[in-house]
């Protein structure tokens, strides 16, 4: 009886991540054919229902998430969150798999399972693997920097006895090729004994553990953390497959007809004269700093697109958007702009960057957006807010020689840590100036990540060695 070979993934319950699992597993299937996938979504209570042909995706039985108010971070939050589903995984699995009755299709052909791929912030899920004499691959969807820190965290954890943020030295982390200021370390690195540090901690301690990781990278982008990482000898094998990226923005954003008069509004803009204005999916700013950002914007006289929202009432929920955002805005600025500037609420990103209107993007550097930008070759002013997205900062302005356009790029604490609006305005400049080295550089390695994917390139090469060590294990 032939046997096809199923791999089950483990996405972290952030749409960010379910989207580049749901690309991962669509670009696996296309490529052979003897391969079948099962998602196992772990769903906080707000999560959109997720769907791709040729996928199986199994919804588990939702828990109570952690109270923010003890798991103190989001980092801390999730993986709680993921942990508590451990034995939810485990039956199902064994349901699947490992039980007489249900391991045949309805073909009668009989499933084997090659591997579990396991979301960084799901490493207590390794147990399971382990429990069922499975192999487990992690799934990083970040940067393969980001990567080599977490992996070096307990040698720093070992040597540093004070916490990060008292530091007066840069680090020395060997993916890195420039000293790392501490300041763009993600916010919860900065104290040891909290919670979020833990868990980066504990993450990074067991990532060593799995058989393989596959990252959301191109080689040609991260060269030099990429290459560190595969020529240690102490890291698993490395499977650089990015960019994975929903192209047509179906996944987040299955109906876009709502956002027709904003593409009406762009098609009658001259090419590359806007710049878009959008900070992920958790992404808000207080009143104060909208109004800067306003002030900013207006003083550049640049086309605008702005997409702004509410912060939340509680902290597990994401950001909505106003009912009416005249509220926060500096008094007559939609007049003032009127014709040259829109404000919008959540806008499928995707399909903005692809448009021939925009030039510049003003981005909080969230992992998928910096990939997106990259795509459709718009040059990015950097704005990070929180989780690695520092970190993605440095690596984008200092790290890559120049790869997007700094804006403001570490943590100065505090929340009356005001962006001032000259500063928004030079930035926006800048970005929008097409001398700018910034706009030739993002050019090239546009060219280079659309050519990784392609037959014969990095990401494809790397994408078939995965599939030949998942078989043969
Ligand atoms: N996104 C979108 N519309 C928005 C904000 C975000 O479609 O208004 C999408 C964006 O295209 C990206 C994802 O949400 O695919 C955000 O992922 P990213 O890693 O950039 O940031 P995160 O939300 O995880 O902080």
């Amino acid at each position: 009886m032939a046997k096809k070979a199923e791999l089950v993934f483990l996405p972290s319950t952030l749409p960010g991540h379910i989207v580049s699992a749901i690309e991962l597993a669509k670009l696996l299937i296309a490529r052979d054919d003897s391969l079948s996938i099962t998602i196992l979504l772990i769903k906080f209570p707000k999560t959109p229902n997720f769907n791709a042909t040729g996928i199986r995706f199994i919804d588990l039985p939702q828990l109570d998430p952690p109270s923010p108010n003890t798991a103190q971070t989001p980092e801390a939050i999730i993986s709680i969150f993921m942990e508590n589903h451990k034995p939810l995984v485990k039956d199902t699995i064994t349901q699947l798999f490992f039980s007489s009755s249900s391991d045949f299709d309805s073909k009668g052909t009989r499933s084997r399972l090659v591997g579990l791929v396991i979301d960084f912030v799901c490493t207590t899920m390794i147990d399971i693997a382990n429990e069922l004499g499975v192999p487990s691959y992690l799934f990083f969807t970040s940067t393969a920097y980001m990567l080599g820190l977490m992996l070096h965290l307990p040698v720093l954890d070992a040597q540093i006895h004070t916490d990060f943020k008292d530091l007066a030295t840069e680090l020395s982390i060997p993916s890195f090729i420039s000293p790392v200021p501490p300041q763009v370390l993600p916010l919860p690195m900065w104290t040891r004994n909290q919670y979020g540090y833990t868990w980066y901690l504990n993450h990074g301690c067991r990532f060593r553990e799995v058989k393989g990781i596959i990252v959301n990278t191109f080689a040609e982008l991260e060269p030099y953390a990429v290459h560190s990482l595969t020529s240690d000898g102490r890291t698993p094998p490395l499977y650089p497959v990015g960019p994975l990226l929903d192209i047509q923005g179906q996944i987040l954003n299955p109906d876009q007809t709502d956002f027709e008069n904003i593409m009406r509004w762009l098609d009658d803009q001259p090419t590359s004269s806007v710049v878009f204005l959008c900070f992920g999916s958790s992404g808000s700013f207080s009143a104060p700093q909208i109004k800067e950002i306003a002030l900013g914007l207006e003083r550049s006289g640049h086309r605008f697109l702005w997409s702004i929202r509410e912060p939340p009432q509680d902290r597990l929920a994401l950001p909505g958007d106003y009912t009416n955002p005249e509220e926060v805005l500096p008094e007559g600025f939609l007049d003032r702009t009127a014709g040259r500037g829109m404000v919008c609420g959540w806008v499928p990103q995707v399909a903005m960057l692809a448009h021939r209107a925009i030039g510049g993007f003003v981005s909080h550097c969230g992992w998928n957006s910096i990939l997106e930008s990259l795509w459709f070759d718009v040059p990015i002013a950097a704005w990070p807010l929180y989780a690695e997205q520092h970190l993605n900062g440095f690596e984008m302005v200092k790290e890559l020689g120049g790869l997007a356009v700094e804006l403001k790029m570490d943590f100065r604490g505090g929340d009356d840590d005001l962006v001032m609006a000259e500063e928004v305005e030079i930035a926006v400049r800048r970005l929008m100036d097409s001398d700018c080295e910034v706009t030739k550089k993002v050019k090239e390695m546009s060219e280079k990540s659309r050519r990784a994917l392609m037959d014969g390139g990095s990401s494809f090469i790397s994408l078939g060695r995965l599939i030949k060590d998942l078989m043969e294990n």
